[in-house]
């Protein structure tokens, strides 16, 4: 068995090697799954076995509540800046005052904006990673960075001696946006920018949560005491053969011209790149030329971050617009004086709440500083006050919701306003129909938004269980809509209906109830009913939920509107409960116990609750006798039932108390 594990161990540090780092997998992502499910399986079995530094720790899982603080081997210090040739110049002069006139080479590597992350291997194992903090101390984040598929656990080297290597913990920009994508579809505030989302994700308590990020880390310098290599460039290629993920655009300079046109080259060409930069690093390549250079108290002496300058154009604020979210957030859109940036034509720029509008003191007609970082959609950085016209209007934030005319509220501690209008507001309600019907929820193809809003507007769909009931008949008369679109349509609203329970959990909209949130809870509770007349307590019993989360599946269940819509799905055969085999091993709690079902029930079929019963080890029969020990009652139930139950002695239980007692 032992040998087993290792071999898994084995592959599965190489796979990850040839898929994270070097991009070119060499198995398909099942077959990957497959192997790691059978090491965690194994090592779960044989705890004898324990690695610290095993494949499986990637998928996290280890909580963390406080990080401790801890010395760093070397110290990490920050790097003296240059704005431009003259500065570089000048540093060159004063490095040839310490190594003579002879000329310099340099290695030249791009800097990379993320959080800064030592990372300490010994007897070629990953021991620990440790933020920069203060430079001398920082915090140790080791279980959280082995979740970072491009980290090596383990190093592709003989290498036993103990050793540091530097490295910037980042988020390419297309993860970022994914995650503010999923974010803003959960009513969630998105994050400002990579960087410090980056930064927040090694601090997060549960490793599992950072596993999901799709975070990457990119080393840049070996730190020993004695240098095992001659220059800086040698070192970053012995990095990439120990397995480290070291981007590929470093290059050796001979002088100081080669070093700026690489600066040049990236300056124009940053934007091309799948992750932030915010300029260049310079070293200086010889690592004995170093060691004579030595360290500044701040800084080594031998390097310098040549900063690029943020792109910043100025225009004119022609008006705001508050776009209303289907969770009924309210976000601020500035309309701009068009103008170039960055290669493309800036219209809009994100304002993201009233309190931004507020601290920037904007007016309209302002001119305007805009900027842009790794959102899609640039935003205003400042205010030129000089340039307001006397009798400027300050902006006012909107007091009621632009599409239904409702009062805004705001709760305290939330930046965002709501327009409270959840069941009148159109936007709103098409937002839920959307999100109802888009490819990772229910996955209807065939309705676009704007067939949406004209079936909502001829009184067609109301909400999404109406898509159920829509008709032939109803549909052909639509704008764009001919016979096969309506099959189409009609089709694809038929197969919903095997959608998965997670899915379809997802699908309800419920406030902060993302994708991954309703795999939990679907999962814990494997029923709606369930999940329904869970108390606070019990929903944060399952990890990742928190009170917030908790709070919002509540209200969404308190609200009888909404119980009725499951109600109605319910009906329409959608899958409100997890396919009995892809429940995890039935319980034993009903075990011994006898129960009769009467009347008709909200969230659960007659056939449902018999099969969770069943599934719980408890029996179901057709009459009540002395050996039954519950009843459990629906409506429409017959009086004669509950006065028999009550003389045999029988507890008669509504179906939230039932499902309590399967939940627990
Ligand atoms: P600063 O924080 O502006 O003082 O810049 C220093 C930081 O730049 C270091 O702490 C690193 O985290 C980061 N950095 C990014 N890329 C590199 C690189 N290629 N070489 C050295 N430092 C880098
Ligand atoms: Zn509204």
């Amino acid at each position: 068995m032992e040998k087993r594990i290792k071999a898994l161990r084995d592959q599965l540090h190489e796979h990850n090697h040839a898929y994270y780092v070097l991009d070119s997998p060499t198995i398909s992502d099942y077959e990957f799954d497959m192997l790691l499910r059978e090491l965690i399986d194994l090592e779960e079995a044989h705890p004898e076995f324990y690695d610290p530094n095993s494949p499986s720790r990637r998928v996290g899982g280890s909580v963390t509540k406080k990080f401790p603080t801890v010395m760093h081997d070397h110290p990490m210090y920050s790097l003296d800046n240059a704005y431009d040739f003259s500065e570089l110049q000048d540093w060159e002069s004063r490095l040839q005052k310490v190594l003579g006139n002879d000329s310099i080479s340099y290695s030249c590597e791009l800097k990379y904006d993320g959080a800064s992350i030592s990372l300490t291997y010994e007897n070629g194992v990953l021991v620990r990673a440790v933020t920069r903090g203060d430079g001398i101390q920082g915090d140790d984040v080791t279980e959280n960075v082995k979740t970072i598929p491009t980290v090596p656990l383990r190093l592709r080297s003989e290498l036993e001696q103990r050793f540091d290597i530097r490295g910037e913990i980042i988020l390419p920009l297309s993860g970022f946006e994914s995650m503010n994508a999923e974010r803003i579809a959960n009513g969630e505030p998105p994050f400002m920018n990579p960087r410090n989302t980056a930064s927040g994700s090694l601090k997060l308590q549960d490793s599992a949560v950072v596993a999901q990020r799709p975070l990457q880390c990119f080393l840049y310098q070996i730190v020993t005491n004695v240098p095992l290599f001659e220059t800086q460039v040698q070192g970053l290629e012995a990095a990439i053969d120990w397995g480290f993920h070291v981007p590929k655009h470093f290059l050796e300079a001979k002088n100081l011209e080669e070093v700026m046109s690489f600066i040049k080259h990236w300056e124009t060409h940053k934007n091309d790149l799948p992750y932030e930069i915010d300029g260049v690093v310079v070293k200086v390549n010889s690592l004995d030329a170093q060691a004579a250079l030595g360290f500044t108290s701040k800084s080594p002496r031998w390097a310098i971050a040549y900063k690029f300058k943020t792109e910043r154009v100025f225009t004119t604020l022609n008006s705001v617009d508050y776009q209303v979210g289907r969770t009924g957030a309210i976000t601020p859109v500035a309309n701009l004086e068009p103008i170039l940036l960055g290669g493309t034509i800036v219209k809009r720029a994100s304002l993201h709440n009233a309190d931004q509008i507020e601290k920037l003191d904007l007016h309209i007609g302002d001119t305007v500083g805009v900027e842009k970082g790794g959102e899609i959609i640039p935003k205003i950085t400042e205010v030129n006050t000089q340039k307001r016209l006397l009798n400027a209007q300050k902006i006012q934030y909107i007091t009621h919701c632009p599409d239904c005319n409702t009062p805004l509220v705001r709760d305290s501690g939330e930046a965002q306003h709501y327009c409270p209008n959840t069941e009148g507001c159109p936007t709103q309600i098409m937002g839920r129909i959307q999100h109802f019907i888009s490819r990772k929820a229910m996955d209807i193809e065939g309705l676009g938004g704007e067939t949406v809003a004209l079936m909502h507007k001829q009184g067609l769909l109301q909400s999404y269980a109406d898509l159920y009931v829509l008709t032939e008949a109803q549909l052909l008369p639509l704008e764009r809509m001919a016979e096969k679109s309506v099959s189409n349509v009609l089709q694809g609203i038929e197969e919903s209906k095997s959608i998965g329970f997670e899915r379809v959990l997802f699908a309800l909209g419920i406030r902060y109830v993302g994708q991954t949130v309703a795999k939990k809870l679907a999962r814990h509770f494997k029923n709606i009913g369930a999940i329904a007349s869970a108390d606070q307590e019990s929903l944060m019993a399952v990890d990742e939920i928190g009170t917030r989360i908790a709070q919002s599946v509540n209200a969404f269940f308190s609200n009888p509107l909404n119980v009725e819509l499951v109600r109605r799905l319910k009906t329409y055969g959608l899958q409100l409960s997890m396919e009995l085999s892809a429940q995890e091993p039935h319980s034993s709690k009903l075990k011994g116990m006898s129960f009769v079902i009467s009347g008709v029930f909200d969230l659960f079929s007659r056939d449902e609750l018999k099969d969770l019963i069943e599934s719980h080890g408890g029996k179901v029969t057709g009459s009540l006798s002395s050996k039954t020990n519950y009843l459990v009652a629906g409506a429409n139930m017959g009086p004669s039932k509950k006065v028999k139950a009550e003389k045999l002695n029988i507890s008669v239980i509504d179906e939230d108390t039932f499902s309590e007692m399967i939940s627990l």
